[in-house]
């Protein structure tokens, strides 16, 4: 769990609320990312040759504080990007990526839906048509767009279609484990995607509802319709306070925290 804070990030700025002002590491929250290390499966290869089977280190999104995040975390290789949607506080470390470019010699595949990579075109138009003129270096990113499941390191990855408010934006499963950022309602056609995970990773924002995002209440509907083994909640914002918020928490539900990591065995 690279990040699990809400887009503010918390502490907020100017904020004096006891979770800004708390000393547990664990209300210190960056913007939402994952990192997800495949462990060996059978090295199955993906049907596109740009995106080797060695692929072992997937980032989802690239968030703002992708550099603090990765320094934090010592990430050292991203095989692959998959972006959930391109809101702000889940694009705007894109530029970061230009180091492990350099560290890896080669340029990264980045893979979302359609209109997400058309929307990270439009916002990063410096990124896909540099001026000509252009000074320092540039991320080299090679989009795919995501059309259904897809494989990555002999795993399979199936997205899962989530609306965020109106906006339709993809979650990820691979194997038993799912990661739903940015959702307040799986539509009825997903459900049957996310049959059999164990692992769940959801957002939270906060106990009052919220027009883009789960609050608590329903975060734990989802939870108890789905029964994971485990879930955590993310994208959390300052009103949850991680001790208090996990000790009313039903058994098998927690918040999630920076840092975080979740070991999965299939
Ligand atoms: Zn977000
Ligand atoms: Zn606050
Ligand atoms: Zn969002």
């Amino acid at each position: 769990m690279l990040g699990t804070g809400t887009s503010s990030g918390v502490p907020a700025i100017g904020c004096d609320c006891p979770v800004c002002r708390s000393t547990d590491p664990r209300d210190r929250r960056t913007r939402p990312s994952i990192l997800i290390n495949l462990g060996s499966s059978g090295a199955g290869s993906g049907s596109d040759p740009a995106l080797a089977s060695a692929v072992r280190s997937v980032l989802v999104d690239t968030s703002t504080d992708l550099r603090a995040q990765a320094l934090a975390n010592d990430v050292r290789r991203v095989d692959a990007i998959l972006f959930t949607h391109a809101h702000a506080d889940h694009v705007f470390g894109i530029d970061e990526v230009r180091r492990f470019n350099a560290m890896q010699r080669s340029a990264i595949p980045i893979m979302a839906a359609p209109s997400t990579l058309a929307e990270i075109r439009r916002m990063f138009e410096y990124i896909f048509k540099p001026p000509p003129a252009h000074g320092g270096g540039l991320p080299k990113l090679v989009p795919f767009a995501i059309g259904g499941p897809f494989t990555l390191g002999g795993w399979e990855f199936v997205p899962i279609p989530l609306l965020h408010g109106p906006l339709p934006i993809l979650g990820f499963r691979v194997g038993s484990f799912a990661y739903l950022t940015d959702c307040n309602d799986i539509p009825a056609a997903s459900w049957p995607l996310l049959d059999g995970v164990r692992t769940l990773v959801l957002d939270a924002l906060r106990d009052r509802p919220h027009s883009t995002h789960f609050s608590v209440t329903q975060a734990l509907e989802i939870v108890a319709r789905l029964r994971p083994e485990q879930a955590y909640f993310t994208h959390v914002a300052h009103d949850l306070a991680h001790e208090a918020t996990c000790a009313r928490l039903p058994a098998g539900v927690q918040l999630a925290y920076d840092g975080q990591m979740l070991e999965i065995h299939e």
